[in-house]
This record gives structure tokens, sequence and C-alpha cells, in this order.
């Protein structure tokens, strides 16, 4: 080692020891003015350094030296003198985690617009093949029934987003949010949809062009960079929309990639009475698979937002007639209709255990309004609490 760089070597080892010492002289000051318990300290660096080490004298290449960095916390009651995590965390991890041990959270839900979602496919309904292996595994999620307020996905959708039964037009939920400062996103596969007046509203064709993997024909589309979008948000109350299309017929056997199609064999064909049942009910299974997926790893995204404290809806705009009386799709008038096109899922997840649900024997698309309100603790004259999913 030549003798400027061990000259080097030695200021940086007193630097060390200089901010140790002053970390010592705040410690001292804490503990004569009987802070110690109550205050957090935190030692960390926003990056590492190179002294010699591949020959560099800097810290704007990517070896181990520059990117390891020390986060060192004193919290007496909270954490144990001594004790090594050996965890990798990174830079994005501070705040979080500060936002936590002060006990405040981001509250944010997400919301999931199913189209053509059928309860009666549902295996967390009952339905005796395995369409939800995936959600069926996970604490803190329930399913409740409930029934659509129409057939048809302009008038579903916007009975999702109306905080009561009318004719007339209300100022639905995103928009009523967004002009209350609310952080609002929109993502759509699909269409039949009120005006949203916000200004985070993304199509599949704009989604498209900042997506590109082998996936993004599909409703995973609508996850693409969503849980970086959170984290850059700046605001401590969100409500996200994905408004997916996968069991929309009558080509079923297309709204998903290959890997899904597990129960066999299906329908293929655009002319669903050419189709046997059992065909047309497998290809359409696959959609309910998918949106099984889809479904958790919405959840698994905001699992891994630490600090966060979130839930997630997932309710479809209407039913699905599969052969049942020869009746196909959907769109039957309310007075008449079976049962299939207005029997729907109505999905919650909690990242919170101390979020408490009511028992909610069964529910309308219009608690959709008033749960999101309570969940966000927005105060508003049309609310009304016994709408609400939450206890
Ligand atoms: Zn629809």
């Amino acid at each position: 080692m030549k003798r400027e760089e061990n000259g080097d070597i030695k200021d940086y080892l007193a630097c060390v020891k200089s901010v140790d010492d002053n970390i010592g002289r705040v410690l001292d000051y804490l503990k004569e003015n009987n802070l110690e318990e109550n205050t957090i300290i935190v030692v960390t660096s926003d990056q590492g350094f190179y002294l010699g080490d591949h020959g560099f004298f800097d810290k704007r290449f990517i070896y181990e030296e520059s990117l390891r960095m020390p986060f060192m916390v004193k919290y007496p009651g909270k954490i144990k003198a001594g004790s090594d995590n050996e965890d990798i965390i990174t830079n994005i991890d501070f705040a979080p985690t500060l936002l936590e041990l002060a006990g405040i959270s981001t509250t944010q839900k997400m919301h999931v617009i199913g189209e053509s979602a059928r309860r009666a496919n549902f295996s967390l309904y009952g339905y005796h093949k395995k369409t939800n292996p995936l959600l069926s595994k996970l604490n803190n999620l329930y399913a409740y029934p409930a029934n659509s307020s129409a057939t048809y996905t302009t008038a579903g959708v916007k009975s999702i987003l109306d905080h009561k039964k009318s004719r007339n037009f209300y100022e639905i939920l995103p928009n009523y949010l967004y002009r209350n400062g609310i952080d609002v996103i929109w993502r759509t596969t699909n269409w039949g949809e009120p005006n949203i007046n916000i200004k985070n509203y993304i199509n599949k064709q704009d989604l498209g062009k900042i997506c590109l993997n082998k996936s993004s024909g599909y409703d995973e589309i609508l996850l693409c960079g969503l849980k970086e979008r959170i984290q850059n948000s700046g605001s401590n109350k969100m409500f996200i929309v994905l408004h997916t299309s996968t069991s929309h017929g009558p080509t079923y056997s297309k709204k998903y990639p290959k890997q899904f199609n597990q129960f066999l064999p299906i329908c293929e064909s655009v002319e669903l009475s050419k189709c046997t049942q059992e065909e047309l009910i497998n290809a359409y299974d696959n959609t309910i698979l998918y949106t099984d997926y889809i479904l958790s790893e919405v959840i698994k995204d905001l699992s891994q937002l630490k600090g966060y404290n979130s839930t997630m809806l997932f309710v479809s705009d209407h039913g699905e007639s599969l052969g049942e009386k020869n009746l196909y799709m959907h769109g039957f008038p309310m007075s008449i209709a079976p049962k299939e096109q207005f029997e729907i899922p109505f999905i919650v997840w909690t990242s919170n255990d101390s979020v408490i649900l009511k028992e909610n024997k069964s529910l309308s698309q219009y608690h959709v309004f008033h749960s999101v309100l309570d969940f966000l603790a927005i105060e508003s004259p049309v609310y009304d609490a016994t709408m609400s999913i939450f206890k």
C-alpha cells in the first residue's frame, strides 16, 4: 500500500472515531435529560466507500464495499441491546420503518373490480373444483356472499362506485376522493366505466407502452410498477382501482396465459352453444384460476409494503350464465335474471390483524362506497356506518 493511501485510511478511521465520540455526546445529553426511553437513535449512511479496495478511493462503482452500509438502532423497550438482524435492508426501508416505530402508517385501499365473476365458481364459496388455490391459503381473507344490482357492466360498475341505489347521477367514489385530496389511481383493461375525473387514469393501451413483458396482454399488466407507484405516492391516503376484464366472454380461453389452462378440455369457439357445457365451464374456471393468481399477487405486493395499513376488496360487476337454462353470458333484465347473473363474490383482505370486520351476512355493491370512506377515515354527509363492512 502506498504511503498516501495509508494516510487516507487513518484520516477515514479518525472520522469514524469522531462520529462515535459525537454520538456519545448525544446519548449523554438524552440520559441527563431523561429522554433515553422514548428517543429512537439510528446510525446509518447513504452508501459505503472504497479505501483502496479494487484500486479505488471513491464510491460510484457497484462493489460490495460501496453498497454496504451500517444500520444501527437504539430504542429501549422495542429493540434488545446487542441483537443482530441478518436481513438485507435498503434505503427505501428507512422511512416505513421509522413511521411504523412512530405509530404512523399510510392507509390505502385497493379495490379490484371483477368482470363477469360469478360466485358459484369460486372454491372460496364452496365450489368443488379448486379455482382458488392461492387465496384459500391466506390469513385475514374473508369471502362474503353478495348480489349485484344489475346484470351488465355499465350499471354494475356504477353501483360499485355509487353511495346508494338511485337513477340520479351522484358524484362517484374515485372523483369524490380525488376532489378531497386523496391520491387516486385507476388502471383498467375494461370498458363501460362512468366518467372518471382524476389525474391518474391509465387504460390498457397506455399500460402497454410502459409494461412490456410476455404477460402484458393479460390482466396482470394492471400490476406493472404498481408497488413502486404506491411507495412514491407522498400521500398518506390512497385509493387504487384495478378494473379487470378476465372473465369476459365469449372468448374465455383467450383471457389468461397458457399455464392457467388447467381445467380441460376447454371451449375455444366464440359460439358458446357449439361447445359442451363442460368445455365452456372449464374455460370459464380457468379465468377464475387466473383471477385467483392476480388477487394473490396484489396481496403479495401490499404485504411487502411495510408501514402501510392496507385492504383489498374484490367485487364483481355482475355474474355470468354458462349454459344453464340455455342462457349464456349476462345482461338479462334484473327482474327475471337467473341467479348466476347476479350472485357475485365480495372478497376482502386486510394487512392488519387488528382490523375487525362485521359478520356481513349478505352484501351489496353499495357497501363498497361506505367501507372505503370508513377505512380511509373520511367524513362525509352521505356516509352510512351501517353500510360499512368494518366494525
Ligand atoms: Zn361486465
